[in-house]
């Protein structure tokens, strides 16, 4: 594979690096996580849609610049190291944006596309059940069928910012009757302020209210709002898995820049001998993520389908936000204690990492059969 990125491609992301240096925030924004960082965080995915700079490799006419997997790649490297926000829209922009593109309609694409883009609606992921988390397929939240759409009742839990969010996107059972649990399944959009929503926030680690969970009392879903028919739902929502562990949730450019803060941190705290060879490992791992991320994604524009190895993405990319964190606790001692300072917070929620996006566990068994052939294990 050539690492040698076009004339076009340094343009591109020369141009970048311009928008970024004339408006990243001059000051981090407050958590997102909170309704005061909520709005700041939506006023700044505006500000990048304005410019078409939100979602860089959708088409054009959704709000993109019609950029290839390489230029998104180069567009994440100068986003991090610019310190410009996390993305509050990731949700709907990493998530069900691909599948929307893959398996939705076009008039789908055209009205829920664009606004996301802009940070005008902002998408919460319902997935998750109290009784099915790992084990999807065992969800109950129902569909049921009425005149021009459908019934959702049931209860959705562990949903990433979903207390201000505006809308979310999840499965449903459709056709109860069907012999085996991922079949009858229906993928269904909903307004989290629809009447029979009610939104409760969950408690984090970090106190932060955004996290909550949903519960669905007979509300109301026009026809236009199932994504892939009726009872596909389970094969588009396994579309939608690959793209949360693979490439798009977490690109490398976070972890160089997270690499470079914690060298620089190093530095600055006299070069500690105690903690020399973690920063080492932490600086080669991101350079080994974006590398292997380029490979991936060449080998993905060459036509190959990236399938189980987004797995392997996915539990690198969790244990190595774990340990990085915690080099960077260690190298502070006592001055990390403030459960508000960056690398405290950004510690809790590394803790997460593991068990979002499908748990490190089964994301071992799937590579143990998948990828590497051993017999399946006990269940
Ligand atoms: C910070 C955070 C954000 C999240 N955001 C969202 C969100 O936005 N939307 C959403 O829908 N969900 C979200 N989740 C939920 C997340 O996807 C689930 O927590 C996860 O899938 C695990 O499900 P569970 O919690 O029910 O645990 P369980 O499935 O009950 O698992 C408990 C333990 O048993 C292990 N285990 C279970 N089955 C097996 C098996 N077959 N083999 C080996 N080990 C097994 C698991 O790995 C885990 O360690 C979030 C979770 C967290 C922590």
């Amino acid at each position: 594979m050539d690492l040698t990125h076009s004339p076009a491609d340094e343009a591109f992301r020369a141009e970048a690096r311009t928008w970024l240096g004339a408006h990243v925030p001059a000051r981090p924004l407050p958590s997102l996580e909170t309704a005061e960082g909520f709005a700041a965080h939506r006023a700044w995915e505006a500000e990048l849609g304005a410019d078409r700079w939100s979602v860089v490799s959708w088409p054009a006419a959704y709000g993109g610049r019609d950029c290839g997997l390489v230029r998104w790649l180069l567009f994440e490297e100068e986003y991090y190291a610019a310190g410009a926000p996390g993305r509050v829209g990731q949700n709907g922009v990493s998530l069900l944006a691909p599948t929307l593109l893959v398996h939705g309609t076009e008039e789908q694409r055209v009205r829920i596309l664009p606004p996301m883009a802009r940070g005008e609606v902002v998408w919460a992921q319902a997935w998750s059940e109290p009784e099915a988390g790992s084990d999807l397929a065992s969800l109950r939240s129902r569909a049921v069928r009425t005149d021009g759409g459908w019934l959702l009742s049931g209860q959705k839990t562990w949903s990433s910012r979903a207390a201000f969010a505006d809308r979310a996107f999840g499965l449903f059972r459709s056709e109860p009757d069907m012999p085996k649990p991922h079949q009858g399944l229906t993928y269904l959009m909903f307004d989290l302020r629809a009447p029979g929503v009610t939104v409760r926030p969950i408690g984090r680690l970090d106190g932060k209210p955004a996290f909550a969970e949903i519960f669905l009392d007979e509300v109301f879903v026009p026809d236009e709002d199932v994504i892939g028919g009726p009872g596909r739902g389970w094969r588009i929502a396994m579309s939608t898995a690959g793209d949360e562990r693979g490439l798009t949730l977490r690109s490398p450019g976070r972890f160089l820049a997270s690499a470079d803060r914690l060298a620089a941190l190093w530095h600055g705290r006299g070069r500690d001998p105690f903690t020399r060879d973690r920063v080492a490992d932490a600086v080669i791992g991101a350079r080994a993520y974006q590398l292997f991320t380029y490979a991936a994604a060449s080998r993905f524009l060459d036509g190959e389908a990236l399938g189980p190895e987004s797995s392997l993405n996915k539990v690198f990319w969790s244990e190595y936000d774990v340990a990085l964190h915690e080099t960077a606790l260690d190298l502070l001692g006592a001055d990390g204690e403030p459960a508000d300072g960056d690398w405290a917070e950004g510690y809790l929620f590394s803790l997460a990492g593991p068990i979002y996006a499908g748990t490190n566990e089964i994301q071992r068994d799937i590579i143990a059969e998948r990828l590497l052939g051993l017999p399946r294990g006990r269940r």
